[in-house]
C-alpha cells in the first residue's frame, strides 16, 4: 500500500466541477486582477473567520510583511517570533527592517511558550507574532495578557490554521491583524500562491490594501512606496470553491488525528499535546521520535511518505547566520528539529491508509526501541 503525504489530485477530483467552472467564469470575463471574485472571496473569508476585513495578498509571507510594515514597525524595532517555525515568520519581520527575536516553544504543543515571552521583551519590542503551528492555536489568553501589560501588538501567523479555534473562536481574530497563506498544501489551498490579511481595524485594513497595491488607493495615485502583492481573480475564484469545503475537510483531518492519537497511544514516541482551549485543524500531525532517520527509512520501505516540519530552525539557517545564534542558543527548537516527524495527513487520507501508517510506525518503533 502506498500512502502519499498529501493527495492534492484527490482534492482536485472532488471539487473538479466547481474548480473548472471557476476557471471558465474568470476566463470568459477575462478580468484577472482586482475584480469581483476577489471582492466576494474577501467577504466570504472574513465572514468565515468572524472578522471585519479581509485583504487578499500574493502569498502568506507578503501578508505578514504588509502587516508589520503597516503597523509602522521597522529598523530599531524587535518582534517576538517562535524559535520553531517556518522561516516566513522571521522573514516578514526582517524584510520590514525590524529584528526577529526568538521565543522558545512548549515542547509538547510545539507552540510559543507564554512563560518564556517576558524574558525576551526589551524597550525595542513592538509586537508578538505567535504562530498557530501545525494547525493548533497558540495559547492566546496569556499571550494577549502579556501584550497588553507591555503595550505590544499581537500579529497572528495563521498560515497553518484556517478554521482552528481557541475557546470557540476562530484564530485570526485575536490579534490586531492576522496573516493566512493559501499555498496549495495548506488546509485552505489555492492552485498556486495566494494569501490574505484579516483584521477588525478599518484604518489598518485600508493601509494594508494600499501598501500591497503599489501604495495606491486610486489608480495612478501613489501615496506611499508600495508593493505589488495582490490576490488574483483566478485564485480567488478557486478559493471560493475550496472555502465552501474547508470545514468538512478539516473535520476529516480531525478524524484522522483522533485515529492516530488512539492507535499510537502508549507507543515509544511523543504525541502532540492539545490544549483544553484549542480545537486544532491538523495542518500536519507531528510526532517526536528518537532515531528519526531510521524510522523514516522503514516507513518509506512500507510505502509511507513522511515530511519534517522543520529540519532546520530559522536560527540555524544560512539566511540568519549573521545573528550569530550558535549551537545551543535555542535548545528546544534545536532538539525538536531532530525529532519531529510529520505523518500523512489530509482530507483524502482513508482510515485504512492511516491504519497502515500506524502499523508501519509501530513496527519501526519496535525495531528501534
Ligand atoms: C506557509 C507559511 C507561511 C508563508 O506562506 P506562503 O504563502 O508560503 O508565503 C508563513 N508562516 C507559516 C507558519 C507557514 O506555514
Amino acid at each position: 500500500m502506498k500512502v502519499p503525504f498529501l493527495d492534492l489530485s484527490a482534492a482536485y477530483r472532488e471539487l473538479k466541477d466547481g474548480l473548472d467552472g471557476a476557471y471558465q467564469r474568470v476566463s470568459e470575463t477575462s478580468w484577472y486582477i482586482q475584480g469581483s471574485e476577489v471582492t466576494e472571496f474577501e467577504k466570504e473569508f472574513s465572514r468565515y473567520c468572524g472578522v471585519g476585513h479581509c485583504i487578499g495578498a500574493g502569498n502568506g509571507l507578503d501578508a505578514l510583511h504588509l502587516i508589520v510594515r503597516a503597523l509602522g514597525i521597522g529598523p530599531g524595532d524587535e518582534v517576538l517570533v517562535p524559535s520553531n517555525t517556518f522561516i516566513a515568520t522571521w522573514l516578514a519581520v526582517t524584510h520590514a527592517g525590524a529584528m526577529p527575536v526568538a521565543v522558545e516553544p512548549d515542547a509538547l504543543t510545539h507552540n510559543m511558550d507564554p512563560a518564556r515571552i517576558e524574558a525576551a521583551i526589551t524597550p525595542r519590542t513592538k509586537a508578538i507574532m505567535p504562530v498557530h503551528l501545525y494547525g493548533q492555536a497558540a495559547d492566546m489568553d496569556p499571550i494577549l495578557a502579556i501584550a497588553q501589560a507591555h503595550g505590544l501588538k499581537v500579529i497572528e501567523d495563521a498560515a497553518q490554521a484556517h478554521g482552528a479555534r481557541y475557546r470557540g473562536r476562530r484564530v485570526g481574530t485575536f490579534g490586531c491583524a492576522s496573516a493566512f497563506s493559501f499555498y496549495p498544501g495548506k488546509n485552505l489551498g489555492a492552485l498556486g500562491d495566494a494569501g490574505c490579511v484579516v483584521t477588525d481595524d478599518a484604518a489598518l485594513a485600508k493601509a494594508i490594501r494600499e501598501l500591497g497595491n503599489y501604495g495606491s488607493a486610486q489608480k495612478y495615485h501613489h501615496d506611499t512606496l508600495g508593493f505589488n502583492t495582490r490576490l488574483d481573480e483566478l485564485q480567488a475564484a478557486f478559493l471560493r470553491v475550496k472555502l465552501a469545503a474547508c470545514d468538512e475537510w478539516n473535520a476529516r483531518r480531525q478524524a484522522i488525528a483522533a485515529h492516530y492519537l488512539t492507535r499510537l497511544a502508549g507507543a515509544n514516541l511523543i504525541l502532540p499535546k492539545v490544549l483544553d482551549e484549542a480545537e486544532p485543524v491538523w495542518h500536519v500531525f507531528v510526532v517526536r521520535v528518537q532515531q528519526r532517520d531510521a524510522v523514516v527509512k522503514m516507513l518509506a520501505e512500507k510505502g509511507v511518505a513522511t515530511l519534517i516540519h522543520y529540519p532546520i530552525p530559522p536560527s540555524r539557517s544560512g539566511a540568519y547566520a549573521h545573528l550569530g545564534l550558535s549551537d545551543g542558543a535555542l535548545p528546544i527548537a534545536e532538539t525538536l528539529c531532530g525529532e519531529v516527524l510529520s505523518l500523512p495527513m489530509g482530507p483524502h487520507l482513508s482510515l485504512e491508509a492511516a491504519d497502515h501508517v500506524c502499523d508501519a510506525l509501530l513496527a519501526a518503533l519496535e525495531v528501534h526501541a
